[in-house]
């Protein structure tokens, strides 16, 4: 756990300035550290993947308990600081990288490879929020959980049911790969600068995902995003504008399906989503 004043003055020694484009908010709450760190179970067997560690405060932790840190970082202004808070620690590998710009398999298999058990942490930058899950859910890794710090609002999304507002790409990518939980809402005076909005801990238990499975995930990520794609429209709409067919076409597609043409993407289940996937993928070939 870090005091505002501390970081400060570690900030201010290495001459970084806080740069809000890449969300950095960083963690000064050890209460709110330990509702990440304590989400899941870490032992020296399991190797941890953290994505933007900042100031380091977050990696500390993890070290303590991991059997290996891989601590990805987009600003590489933050190297020499890192290097010198994170040098106890022999167990922590930093890589100056965007993460988005990774792939995410091989990083996982050279960096991690010998772990029985591979864990993600993250206080993540919300602008990228988003972008950042599905880059790390749509790939193919042997990741048991994930656990991240993210606005609340999204939080909402990733746990929102058919029907609702919220309920939108989000919800299905995130319930398609993981049984998701909400652990702890985290105040904005746990951070140094305070965003303007509340946070929540989110566990993503990546074992425990829904027996329903697409034949074809490509085909799965198209439909979804397809139904969303223009929200308030038909499905009917929406999947002839997003996947370029015609709406006779899809009006077939749907009915072989059991589905109402004018229904709207969010009011699907995970299950007809994945049913509607499987009628595209054996169709579009
Ligand atoms: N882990 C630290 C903590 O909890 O105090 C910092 C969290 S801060 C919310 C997000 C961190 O992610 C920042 O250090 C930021 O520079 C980094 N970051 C932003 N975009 C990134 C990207 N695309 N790939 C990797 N790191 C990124």
């Amino acid at each position: 756990m870090v005091k505002p004043t501390v970081l400060r003055a570690l900030l201010m020694k290495h001459g970084v300035t806080l740069k809000k484009g890449y969300g950095q908010n960083f963690l000064v709450d050890g209460h709110a550290l330990q509702e990440i760190v304590q989400a899941v179970t870490l032992d020296r067997q399991t190797g941890v993947l953290e994505i933007g560690p900042g100031a380091g405060v977050l990696t500390a932790e993890l070290a303590k308990r991991a059997g290996r840190v891989v601590a990805v970082e987009k600003d590489v202004s933050l190297r020499p600081l890192l290097e010198e808070s994170l040098a106890p620690w022999d167990n922590i590998r930093l890589r100056f990288a965007d993460i988005l710009d990774e792939p995410m398999e091989a990083l996982i298999h050279d960096e991690l490879g010998g772990f029985q058990r591979i864990v993600l942490l993250a206080n993540l930058p919300y602008y990228v929020t988003t972008p950042i899950l599905f880059h790390v859910l749509e790939a193919k890794t042997p990741i048991s959980d994930i656990v991240v710090l993210v606005q609340k609002e999204v939080a909402t999304r990733m746990v929102a049911r058919p029907g609702g507002k919220d309920y939108g790409v989000l919800s299905v990518t995130v319930q398609y790969h993981a049984d998701v939980r909400l652990v702890a809402d985290i105040a904005p005076h746990c951070f140094m600068p305070p965003p303007s909005v509340h946070s929540t801990v989110v566990h993503l238990n990546c074992q425990k995902m829904t027996p329903v499975r697409a034949d074809s995930e490509l085909s799965f990520v198209k439909v979804v995003r397809s139904a969303f794609g223009t929200r308030r429209k038909t499905l009917e709409n929406a999947l002839a504008a997003g996947l370029g067919w015609s709406k006779e076409h899809v009006r077939e597609m749907l009915e072989q399906a059991h589905i109402s043409p004018q229904r709207r993407g969010e009011t699907l289940s995970l299950e007809e989503f994945v049913q509607l996937a499987n009628i595209f993928a054996t169709w579009k070939s």
